[in-house]
């Protein structure tokens, strides 16, 4: 496919049909979007913080975009291309004037520029730009330039899907019954490893579970950090758990895809008997309350990864 010459297409059909926002200005969504945000200024009770404007058209969780949509048409034929990936994007916004409470907006949009394709460190990609301007009438009130990259993501060993589901799953605890089994490293995801994690991993490694206890008040704290939130103190110990628990929630990742995982799998939020809680994958149907023991499963030498398992005598 021409990509250029796609570009030029949707380009040439200039601004797309105005799209109606949902509801009006109103101060209910204004209030949820100032909490989001944390801005607690006092003003905004008849008109709106000028940085939501996108909201107002936004078209909701199942909203399908228009076929005349640029950015839409152009996506899609990226996508076709291979260029499927998005990492980032830019938005630069203008505001004419403040929006009132009441007031009916509408958008269009058309495509101002693609450029590419480009090497970037994630791969070869092109990147996108289009213009939407508000309306309340005929009246410009707000305009926005959007740019995104679209990137063929770069070959990186273990990441690639189809190479991914043929080796086994790096934590799962299905390898571990088998005392260990090493995965490849380059397959699994690494913990980042610093100076407030290092007992950990170093105890997972002793086929160890250590909770950071705070050296001052002795309290008990998951994930590990510097500082005691309790008492202020800087100089943590940790204790051992008996590497016992109950889910106390759970998620089953389906999407996307993982470096070295098969999807779906199960991470679970386990309440430790000790009182803290820790997040690790679970081997198993999950259910919450389901009593569960730790599973140490060895990467490599350095890298020893923790997961659930039902537990046994239970
Ligand atoms: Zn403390």
């Amino acid at each position: 496919m021409d990509i250029e010459k796609e570009a030029a297409r949707i380009a040439e059909q200039g601004e797309c049909a105005p799209r109606l926002a949902r509801d009006p200005v109103n101060l209910p969504m204004i209030r949820t979007w100032l909490e989001a945000i944390g801005d607690e200024h006092p003003g905004y009770t008849e008109v709106a913080p000028p940085a939501m404007v996108q909201v107002w058209t936004m078209a909701g969780l199942h909203g399908q975009r228009t076929l005349d949509d640029p950015l839409g048409a152009m996506m899609t034929v990226l996508d076709e291309a291979g260029y499927t990936s998005v990492v980032a994007t830019n938005s630069d916004q203008t505001y004419h004037r403040y929006l009132k409470v009441g007031e009916q907006l509408s958008v269009t949009t058309s495509l101002e520029d693609v450029t590419g394709p480009k090497r970037t460190g994630l791969g070869e990609g092109w990147f996108v730009t289009t213009r939407s301007t508000w309306w309340v009438g005929d009246e410009a009130v707000a305009e926005m330039r959007f740019r995104v990259l679209k990137f063929k993501p770069a070959n990186v060993p273990g990441t690639a899907a189809p190479a991914a589901s043929t080796t086994a799953p790096a934590t799962t605890p299905a390898a571990a019954s088998s005392t260990s089994t090493p995965t490849s490293p380059t397959a699994a995801i690494r913990p980042s490893v610093n100076r407030d994690t290092e007992y950990f991993w170093e105890g997972t490694r002793q086929g160890e579970l250590r909770v950071q206890r705070c050296g001052g008040c002795g309290l008990l704290r998951h994930p590990p950090g510097p500082m005691c939130p309790e008492c202020g103190a800087t100089k943590p110990t940790y204790l051992v758990s008996d590497g016992y628990g109950v889910i106390y929630s759970y998620v089953v990742h389906h999407h996307p895809q993982v470096p070295g995982k098969q999807t779906p799998f199960v991470i679970a939020l386990v309440e430790l008997d000790e009182g803290v809680r820790m997040l690790g994958e679970f081997d198993g149907e999950p259910s919450v309350g389901q009593r569960v023991e730790v599973v140490f499963t060895k990467v490599d030498d350095d890298l020893t990864m923790p997961s659930w398992r039902p537990r046994a005598d239970r």
